[in-house]
């Protein structure tokens, strides 16, 4: 039978980024309706949500595509779906209300501060009951077991982990870890060897759908990257197939490689599985207990498993937890008063330093990096540099295919460029050249030498890192897990300590200089100026 606007019906509001297959508005709204038929389900594309930040656009392939394939299967599942394009959420919700004149509406709680604001203002904004359910997108958020540390306490990752192990019983024998360790870092932090070559991530040919959005995005504005070749999955079938190709061709060796850095591979043997859970494509829990189990039916070693199960039990909810303990305000704190602009290169990958002319490339072309790419290449640099953290944070959101608020604040503001007075993170991720040429094989072919600290030929990672330590000692000193790196400086005498300074300036003032360079800089930054809202 054909559904009537008159009909009493219960409408769910489903956000992009919760494209869950068992959605809990879907069982909630069937209970108050009684019947999936009378069940309206909502799908916003915002047009002023999509014009935020010069976003990546096989970012806007991925999550448009993945939202329009997932109202077809929702359709198909016998809900009626609205997928509409408008100015913002407001004008969507109003038009879809005035339509179907629902009885409830409801949503599930979104992951980001800005989003639940706007959630909370929902009934009182359309008159009608709004009802937000509890987000299950993330394990710490269904079942919180870590205590409430004070505000300025840290917490550390490696015991919310811990937590978090026990508390949903993964890799445990009893009460202790199995294997008897908690963790097995000592054994993951190889270099690639050098005729290794890693199996290559999933690749999903588009279909009629994607082409269709990527036709829609191919020449949108602002927007960084381009459509071609867009192959990330954009169903949950094709998220869990990606899945099962990590699980047989990547998981075994994760462990041993994960700080590896190569310009050989895409990914290495990571599980480019991010966009995925983001989306809700994928869950969880689900993936470590398929990790599990490949360790125990002996398909992937111990380091390795737990290797992975750590970024997911861990890392993720580690930094959902904390993005929530400092929202809102995270993105605006700096506590190492970094003021610099962003340095054009970052737009362009135009760069002489071989690593960062990688990396950037990679994330402009693609839209992905690796974790130690995004950490130690980029979020290094721009702490090495000063560059102003709230900058930086956009810069991310904008690039990457699995960037959100929740993810980016504690990545790149707690993390990255520890300005969150260390709540995220116990000390800078700052290093030299020496650390990336030891664990990447960019520095063969870079015009500048790893080893030379200062000079035409040197790294500016050298003299950007030893110009940090002079500009920051006394801080340093006092942080326990870096005062080994400050006692360095008692190798540079006063003369070495001037032309590390002197070349760290020059660099910077060219590199970062106040006025933009180039088109895009000033577009983004006049952005940047705008006001922030959800919608
Ligand atoms: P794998 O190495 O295969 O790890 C498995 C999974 O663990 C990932 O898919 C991811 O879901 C999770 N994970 C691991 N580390 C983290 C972490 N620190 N935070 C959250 N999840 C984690 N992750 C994002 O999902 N979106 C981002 O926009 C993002 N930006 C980052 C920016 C910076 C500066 C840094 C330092 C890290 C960022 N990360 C981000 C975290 C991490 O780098 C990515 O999750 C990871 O690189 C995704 O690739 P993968 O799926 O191959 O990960």
């Amino acid at each position: 039978m054909t559904q009537q606007p008159s009909d009493p019906i219960v409408s769910i509001w489903i956000l992009g980024d919760q494209l869950l297959a068992e959605h809990p508005a879907l069982a909630a709204a069937e209970g108050i309706a009684g019947d999936r038929a009378r069940v309206r389900v909502l799908l916003v594309q915002s047009l002023a949500r999509t014009r935020r930040l010069p976003y990546q656009r096989k970012k806007l392939v991925l999550l448009f595509s993945a939202m329009r394939h997932y109202a077809d299967e929702l359709r198909a599942r016998g809900y009626g779906v609205d997928y509409v394009k408008a100015e913002n959420f407001s004008a969507a919700l109003r038009t879809h209300l005035a339509t179907w004149r629902p009885a409830h509406l409801l949503t599930m709680a979104a992951s980001s501060y800005a989003g639940r604001q706007f959630q909370a203002r929902l009934g009182e904004r359309f008159g009608l009951r709004a009802l937000v359910l509890p987000n299950t997108q993330f394990l710490v958020g269904r079942y919180n077991p870590i205590p409430d540390p004070a505000p300025d306490k840290q917490y550390v990752m490696e015991y919310f982990y811990r937590d978090m192990r026990r508390a949903f019983d993964v890799l445990m024998d009893g009460d202790a870890p199995v294997g008897g360790q908690w963790n097995y870092d000592k054994e993951n932090r190889r270099p690639l060897l050098k005729a290794q070559q890693p199996p290559a991530d999933a690749h999903f040919a588009p279909d009629a759908l994607t082409r269709e959005v990527m036709d829609e995005f191919a020449a949108w504005a602002p927007g960084v990257g381009s459509v071609a070749d867009f192959g990330y999955g954009v169903t949950r079938r094709q998220a869990l197939a990606a899945f099962d190709d990590f699980i047989a061709h990547r998981l075994a060796d994760f462990g041993p490689y994960e700080d590896a850095m190569t310009e050989r591979s895409h990914s290495l043997y990571h599980s480019v599985l991010s966009p995925y859970l983001n989306l809700g494509l994928l869950e969880p829990l689900e993936l470590i207990r398929a990790a599990e189990r490949a360790y125990h039916e002996g398909r992937a070693p111990l380091n390795s498993v737990e290797g992975f199960v750590r970024q997911i039990l861990g890392w993720r909810e580690f930094m959902y937890w904390q993005y929530w303990r400092q929202a809102p305000g995270m993105v605006e704190k700096n506590a190492w008063g970094a003021q610099r602009p962003l340095p054009d290169f970052f737009w362009t990958g135009a760069t002489e330093m071989a690593c960062l002319r990688h990396a950037l490339t990679r994330a402009l072309e693609t839209g992905y990096n690796h974790h130690i790419e995004r950490l130690m290449l980029l979020s290094n640099f721009l702490m090495l540099g000063g560059v102003n953290p709230a900058a930086a944070n956009d810069w991310f959101l904008s690039v990457y295919v699995d960037a959100y608020d929740w993810v980016m604040a504690p990545n790149v503001i707690g993390m990255g460029l520890n300005a969150d007075g260390g709540l995220t993170a116990t000390k800078p991720y700052v290093a030299a050249a020496n650390y990336i040429n030891k664990m990447s094989d960019h520095c063969a072919g870079c015009r500048f030498d790893p080893k030379q600290r200062h000079g035409t030929r040197a790294c500016p990672f050298n003299f950007l890192y030893w110009n940090f330590l002079l500009e920051h000692e006394e801080k340093l000193r006092a942080n326990l897990r870096l005062g080994r790196n400050v006692l360095g400086l008692r190798y540079l005498d006063d003369a070495e300590r001037a032309a590390v300074r002197a070349q760290a300036q020059a660099f910077l003032s060219a590199e970062c200089g106040m006025a933009p360079k180039t088109a895009r800089s000033a577009e983004w930054r006049r952005r940047r100026r705008g006001v922030r809202s959800a919608e």
